[in-house]
């Protein structure tokens, strides 16, 4: 675009340097351009113009067209008086009032002067009046633009309306700056894809979004606007995925091999799902590539995950190469160690955990047979990444529950591969679709849908306070045949001292009734060694009742627990509740959760509580959670990496950024550097975007 755009908004005839001061500090409008893209927030049409004999009842909304024949300003006991005024468009006569803005007014509005007006008819006396009638000359050159076509409004705030700049106001200088500038507005996308998805002119589009020839036009121009907003960000990430699949060499794992096919026919405990093999079937595609695998694998707690990454090391061995498994905490890796040592030992395969506080002696050893080849597959916390640590041949590494980790850990990983290793990561926190597709258009994500057969549902109950002692009595119930629970409470920074008193209060109230049990108690304030001894007393069921804050959120396997309480359940977001009740439903025996509800429950809150009853779905979970929080918030925008929209929205626009992202991903394919004459626009634009947008890295 021409550098008016560029232009301070302070030049713009009707604006000045105050409005442009407060133009700047309330809307962030400093050029043309943010002016250009400052939308309405709605429109109104006033486009049917109507006569005064056809006006018949008090309360409609007209619009007219005519002569003042009368003006004057009548005294009133207190204030400044009031403007009176007769207007007439041939057919009748109405009479016009104002009480505000009486001497702008009336300076401005002369007899026998033709107006168009609008407003809302009310009965004074015998006759049809108008009170504070919005008014466009029609001798002026700027024409009409408030009355008598669909009237744009837009975002105002105290400070801005009392620089005159309310919805008026800014229709003026809107209306001045296209009268300027509308004629400059460039292309920015290219022909084809304008034809191939239906899309009216840049320019059109932007017109018509503060001035609507009509509803039909405005929703061209809406679409038109939100596709190259969603088209541009795709562009980029497609173009990113492009770079590095280039520049990340990895080494092609083209054997399915002895490992896999031996594990597969002879060992699998289960059929795996339609959704595991599908998932499967896509690693095994990327990793038989010489480009580095870049892959999110989203499946809800309990889909088997953990089955989709051992065969995954497999490959890796098939091809001659180890295979490295990182988890969040040491119980974890410790369960993963359990379950994939076991496994691997059939087909001949040795497997080590590395881990915080092993013995010296130990650890040496570990290192020792990990740089030697003598470990096949190495599991562990972030004590992997240690510069100590080196491998002789790491061709995989698999991340579970990757958001745990920062994107830093993760590359201090894939550098102990060389050329890079193969990247696969697991969460059990699923992002929707639609999201995924927006955030992660660089890395390529499979999503396992189906928990394997035979799971039992969760029976999920809401309770208040005045259910506590038949809750207890259940839970009781429940431990008096064997089984174990957790009881969570929320634990947030802004009231950490009264959460911690609680969790405490909670603990101790639980001892007293459960005399005849344990009851543990793990909470973030411990010291680490405390809380993994706790951890670890409930894992082998010395105690019944484990008492935490949150801290229990991610991956622990306890299959005897069947009961999850979560009190002051309205607390917590949506995802995290979905993930504390993960927890039980692993094992033979029907699952609770008992979700108790404090005494003030927002809406959003009644709808999260309302959402865990209603579904198990991870991604049902995960789609409600988004639609309440909103993008921004349920990312993390920070770190989210999502550029502002002004007018698309990723939950409502879904289809145009679909259609957008399948244009972008073509287009980059097609002609990545942008060279073809038909592109030049794109490429332009591009540019500036790309440095408009702060990208995650
Ligand atoms: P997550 O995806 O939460 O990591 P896991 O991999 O821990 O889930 O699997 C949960 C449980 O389901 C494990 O006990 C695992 O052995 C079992 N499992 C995994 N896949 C299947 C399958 N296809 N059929 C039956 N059980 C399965
Ligand atoms: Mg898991």
């Amino acid at each position: 675009m021409q550098p008016i755009w560029q232009k301070e908004i302070t030049y713009l005839k009707k604006v000045g340097p105050k409005r442009a001061e407060v133009l700047a500090k309330e809307a962030g409008i400093r050029t043309y351009l943010d002016l250009l893209h400052y939308y309405p927030r709605k429109y109104v049409d006033r486009s049917q113009q109507k006569r005064i004999s056809d006006i018949t009842e008090e309360g409609q909304h007209v619009a007219l067209v005519g002569k003042i024949t009368r003006i004057e300003v009548v005294k009133t006991k207190r204030g400044r008086g009031r403007l009176s005024a007769t207007f007439t468009d041939g057919s009748g006569f109405l009479e016009l009032t104002w009480f505000q803005g009486v001497k702008w007014l009336q300076a401005s509005l002369k007899k026998g002067e033709e107006i168009a007006l609008f407003g809302r008819v009310s009965r004074y006396g015998g006759s049809f009046q108008i009170s504070h009638p919005e008014i466009d000359k029609l001798s002026d050159d700027n024409g009409k633009k408030h009355v008598l076509q669909i009237v744009p409004f837009y975002p105002s705030t105290e400070k801005l309306g009392r620089m005159g700049l309310d919805s008026r106001g800014f229709r003026t200088i809107t209306h001045q700056m296209l009268e300027e500038a509308g004629n400059l507005i460039g292309e920015n996308l290219s022909q084809s894809i304008m034809q191939t998805n239906n899309l009216i002119s840049h320019k059109a589009a932007l017109q018509f979004l503060h001035y609507p020839a009509s509803f039909a036009k405005l929703r061209q121009a809406q679409y038109r606007i939100k596709f190259e907003e969603f088209f541009f960000f795709q562009l980029l990430l497609a173009r990113r995925r492009l770079k590095a699949r280039h520049q990340n060499q990895a080494p092609p794992f083209t054997r399915i091999g002895e490992y896999f096919n031996t594990f597969f026919e002879a060992h699998m405990p289960f059929s795996l799902t339609d959704a595991q093999k599908r998932v499967l079937k896509e690693i095994r595609r990327d990793l038989a590539l010489p480009a580095q695998m870049n892959r999110l694998v989203q499946g809800d707690v309990g889909s088997g995950k953990t089955m989709v990454a051992f065969m995954s090391m497999l490959i890796a061995k098939d091809n001659g190469f180890q295979a490295a498994l990182m988890a969040p905490t040491a119980i974890l890796a410790e369960q993963h160690y359990k379950k994939i040592s076991r496994m691997a030992a059939k087909v001949g395969l040795k497997t080590c955990i590395l881990v915080g506080g092993q013995r010296k002696k130990e650890r040496k050893e570990i290192l020792e047979g990990v740089a030697s080849g003598e470990f096949d597959l190495v599991i562990g916390t972030h004590a992997l990444i240690e510069k100590t640590v080196v491998f002789k041949q790491l061709g995989l590494v698999v991340v579970d529950e990757q958001h745990k980790f920062g994107v830093e850990q993760r590359a201090k990983l894939w550098q102990k591969g060389s050329p890079f290793p193969h990247n696969l990561v697991m969460t059990a926190t699923p992002i929707p679709r639609t999201l995924a597709m927006t955030v992660y258009g660089d890395v390529d994500v499979s999503i396992i849908d189906k928990l394997p057969p035979g799971r039992k549902p969760i029976e999920t109950r809401v309770h208040g306070e005045s259910k506590r002692l038949e809750v207890l009595g259940f839970i009781k119930n429940q431990i008096d045949q064997g089984r174990q629970a957790y009881v969570v409470y929320p634990l947030v920074e802004e009231s950490e001292k009264l959460d911690l008193i609680a969790v405490v209060k909670g603990h101790e109230l639980l001892e007293r009734y459960f005399t005849d049990y344990r009851v543990g108690i793990v909470h973030g304030k411990m010291h680490p060694d405390d809380k993994e001894f706790e951890m670890q007393r409930f894992v082998r069921n010395e105690t019944q009742i484990l008492v935490s804050t949150t801290v229990i959120e991610v991956g622990v396997d306890v299959p005897n627990s069947t009961i999850m309480v979560i009190e002051n359940a309205e607390r917590f977001g949506l995802s995290q509740l979905h993930q504390l009740r993960g927890r039980v439903g692993r094992g033979q025996n029907k699952s609770y959760c008992i979700l108790m509800a404090g005494k003030k429950v927002s809406a959003d809150g009644r709808k999260r509580l309302k959402a865990m009853r209603e579904t198990q779905d991870g991604f049902k979970i995960s789609e409600i959670d988004l639609e309440l929080r909103g993008p921004g918030d349920f990312l993390g925008t920070r770190q989210s990496g999502l550029p502002e929209f002004h007018l698309a929205n990723i939950v409502e626009d879904r289809p145009i950024l679909e259609a957008a992202r399948e244009a972008a991903f073509t287009l980059a394919q097609e002609d990545p550097n942008l060279v073809a004459p038909e592109n030049a626009h794109i490429r332009q634009y591009l540019m500036r975007y790309q440095k408009a947008v702060n990208l995650l890295s």
